[in-house]
């Protein structure tokens, strides 16, 4: 294990094995409260439309209780480390640039034993730089990155692309980099030495998130507020000719929690999310823009299965009413 790894406590790790157990009994329940609070300020108004292409990866099959708490049905479900690039009328980026060449070794080789046994590379897994080379894309046809958060998963694909600029949320950029140890692990890697430029979401609320930030000023490409997960999570809400899709990174990790309110299950869910209840509350305010808005979480293939559709206009029932 790398020195720059902060590990969960051995209490930490019992106490989310034993949530675990409790919360398929108990599932959290949804606030009925807080959902009836919220208030919906709209979507931006913009005036440029953008592209949204999901890059190929494999998925692995996992148990839908170690995803979705309390969710017995399907029994298993797709989960996948994937990466989506953006097509804007002056730049192409790429959001959550997620798998390096040889991940298992640059990357999971630094995270706490008790998380790298759930999150083992397959061995079919697909390096973003592979994916991108596969969609016809070359390094120097991408112009910036743009994670929704700066975890391993999210960011260490940035290995292969050096020079690629990063733009990231300045509460983020805090996090991992402040402290002599990277949360979790595997992450500051990626960053050393690379041009990145931190945002804050400095603007006004967007939908149900509170805060936003505007990132060419057109109402194109909105930063959204999804903190819990992370402090500086984010979604990245786009207007594409199919409608606004919302790329809402890990705040949730699949479209069943979305639709039930429903956390991610303890184990590892409680190791992953950095403030439980703050995540909790921002899966209430994705949940009510779920008819408006096609929500994407980063690790949901079947999400990005619908995307693409979408996209190419196989499947228009997302198309914003
Ligand atoms: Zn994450």
């Amino acid at each position: 294990m790398s020195a720059d790894v902060r590990s969960p406590s051995f209490t930490a790790c019992c106490g989310a094995l034993i949530g675990l157990g409790v919360g398929v009994i108990h599932p959290r329940r949804a606030d009925v409260g807080f959902l009836a609070s919220l208030t919906d300020a709209g979507l931006p108004k913009a005036t440029s439309t953008v592209s949204v292409s999901p890059l190929r990866q494999a998925p692995r099959s996992v148990p839908t209780a170690l995803i979705v708490e309390g969710r017995r049905h399907p029994r298993r479900i797709e989960n996948s480390l994937a990466s989506f690039v953006v097509t804007h009328p002056t730049a192409t980026f790429i959001v959550d640039p997620a798998i390096c060449v040889n991940v298992g070794v640059r990357a999971v080789a630094q995270l706490p034993a008790v998380l790298r046994a759930t999150v083992r590379p397959a061995a079919d897994i697909v390096p973003t730089i592979s994916a991108l080379e596969e969609q016809g894309y070359a390094s120097a046809d991408i112009d910036f990155a743009l994670p929704t958060h700066a975890h391993w998963d999210h960011v260490c694909g940035l290995l292969d692309l050096p020079v690629l600029p990063l733009y990231l949320h300045r509460t983020e950029h805090d996090w991992v980099t402040t402290g002599s140890v990277a949360p979790v692990g595997g992450v500051r890697n990626s960053l050393d030495g690379r041009t990145t430029i931190d945002y804050d979401l400095d603007g006004p609320p967007v939908l149900t998130f509170t805060r936003s930030h505007d990132l060419f000023g057109d109402g194109s490409v909105v930063l959204v507020d999804l903190a819990g997960h992370t402090p500086g999570s984010v979604g990245v809400l786009l207007h594409t000719s199919a409608g606004h899709v919302l790329l809402a990174g890990d705040a949730a990790w699949h479209t069943y929690q979305v639709e039930d309110i429903r956390q991610k299950s303890s184990y590892p869910g409680g190791l992953a999310d950095e403030d439980r209840a703050e995540s909790f509350r921002t899966l209430h305010r994705l949940h009510a823009i779920k008819d408006r808005v096609m929500v994407v979480p980063t690790h949901d293939p079947d999400a990005a299965k619908r995307l693409r559709e979408a996209q190419i206009g196989v499947n228009p029932s997302f198309r914003v009413r």
